[in-house]
């Protein structure tokens, strides 16, 4: 079983998860007409996984059968598990949280060689809406405290698995970092009045680091990106949480992620990225209650792609400072076309 240990050192929680060793490894570009017979997430394998706890299927369809759009299944090598008891315990001067928590596998879509730039404005309103399921059913759990949404593309960005998915964790603890960032909103918005995120806005249109942009929402080469070609997705005005979202919304939303993607493939070529959904904390807490009451007045709603074209070196895992060796003005000036 794995432990949500706090780091007292740096004042944030890592997981030690030993079950995650016994994963296979199996991103290996040479082998893929054998692994899509033996992929548990392609169409037709669904009983070489583990019960679906949600599927955007065919109506005629029957669960963990064929028939689906998209399917969520409990993480196999999970990093927490969400039928454990969750307790904090102590060990001489440290704390942990013993293994409590939800780590679900939405796999995207059931074919195993369609990436995210080759997906329809469909498949990507098909995927916010299960993301959207899965916020509300998770946050029904009281004890769930944070969640968070992302995706591990390539080898570079940490996939294990690569048929195209898409993880979520969702934990008794708020990251530190995530923390931290809906302090600083809070602390902008009583200073200034201004929500911290649209600031930002205003200030990429005015240096010209804006990639494209519709009626709901904007696409971005953040001026402090930490990756090469680093693109936030924001919305305009408005929308704080992905499940608040409208129709018309949601259409504008699909479509500008999908223009980014072939922005990003016709730039880099084949890359590999990590992706993260934005997600506030989830529940009220003696942590939370100084923002909780305000989070849709203090933020607005974000998708933050990271190309991985570099690995980690020392300086980065000492520091936690990345060097970013391509300017985000010239990346945007490149994706716009
Ligand atoms: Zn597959």
């Amino acid at each position: 079983m794995s432990d949500i240990r706090y780091n007292l050192l740096d004042d944030r929680f890592v997981i030690i998860a030993p079950e995650r060793l016994s994963r296979p490894l199996c991103n290996n570009q040479s082998q893929v007409k054998t692994k899509m017979l033996h992929c548990p997430f392609c169409e037709g394998n669904e009983s070489m996984t583990t019960p679906e706890i949600y599927a955007l299927r065919d109506a005629s369809s029957e669960a963990n059968q064929k028939g689906w759009h998209n399917r969520v299944i409990p993480n196999l090598y999970t990093a927490v598990n969400v039928e454990t008891k969750n307790y904090i315990k102590h060990e001489g001067i440290f704390q942990a949280h013993n293994g409590f928590g939800a780590h679900e596998i939405l796999v995207d879509t059931p074919d195993h060689t369609l990436e995210m730039h080759q997906w329809s404005v469909d498949t990507y309103i098909n995927w916010f809406n299960t993301l959207i399921n899965r916020i509300i059913d998770l946050k029904d759990n009281r004890e769930l405290l944070s969640l968070t949404i992302f995706k591990n593309s390539g080898l570079i960005a940490g996939a294990s698995q690569e048929h195209p998915h898409t993880q979520l964790i969702a934990l008794p603890v708020i990251p530190t970092t995530l923390f931290q960032k809906y302090q600083r909103f809070s602390e902008h918005y009583h200073h200034t009045g201004h929500v911290l995120l649209e600031d930002m806005i205003v200030q990429e249109y005015q240096d010209n680091r804006v990639i494209t942009e519709n009626s709901d929402f904007v696409a971005f080469c953040p001026y402090a990106s930490e990756y090469p070609f680093e693109v936030m997705i924001m919305a305009k005005e408005g929308l704080s949480r992905l499940e608040l979202i409208d129709k018309e919304e949601l259409q504008s939303l699909a479509s500008i992620v999908s223009k980014v993607f072939s922005s990003l493939k016709n730039t880099l070529g084949n890359f590999d990225f990590n992706l993260f959904v934005s997600v506030p904390p989830l529940q009220k807490n003696s942590q939370t209650k100084l923002f909780f009451d305000e989070i849709d007045t203090i933020t607005r709603f974000y998708i933050r792609i990271t190309p991985r074209i570099y690995q980690h070196a020392g300086f980065e895992v000492a520091t936690q400072m990345m060097i970013n060796p391509i300017d985000p003005n010239e990346a945007a000036r490149r994706l716009r076309g």
